[in-house]
């Protein structure tokens, strides 16, 4: 069954807390990790938006905020997707993706078989590339 509009608000309002919360995350992760260079990137975009946010992530290598920075991604694509329509369907075969998963996984972009089978595809995803 397709996404009602009142499933949609609902998880449109986890993703929005889930990334106030990752990005909070990212921020801390990154003091964390602050050194000399990243002092001088950051001086230059003292108020960083998600995107500069997110080019200042690409330079750590630390594991932790480089995940948090992945699941940032998939949850703005999943608002991207809302916002063409297309939120809730397989990227791969179309179907529905039934909503108790996306309640436990609203980033999700693909059905539980579909993901596995691109999960064996590629089992060692790249980090991610801005
Ligand atoms: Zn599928």
């Amino acid at each position: 069954m397709p996404l009602t509009d009142s499933e949609r608000d609902e998880l449109r309002a986890v993703i929005d807390a889930r990334r106030d919360e990752l990005a909070g995350e990212i921020r801390t992760g990154l003091a964390r990790s602050r050194d000399d260079s990243f002092d001088s990137i950051a001086g230059e975009a003292p108020d960083s938006g998600d995107q500069a946010l997110a080019s200042l992530v690409a330079d750590t290598d630390n594991a932790e905020t480089n995940r948090d920075l992945r699941e940032l991604r998939e949850l703005d694509a999943a608002l991207q997707r809302m916002a063409d329509g297309s939120y809730g369907s397989c990227a791969d075969c179309a179907d529905d993706i039934p909503v108790e998963r996306l309640r436990a996984y609203p980033g999700a972009a693909r059905c539980i078989a579909c993901q596995s089978v691109h999960e064996k595809t590629y089992s060692h995803p790249p980090e991610p590339k801005l």
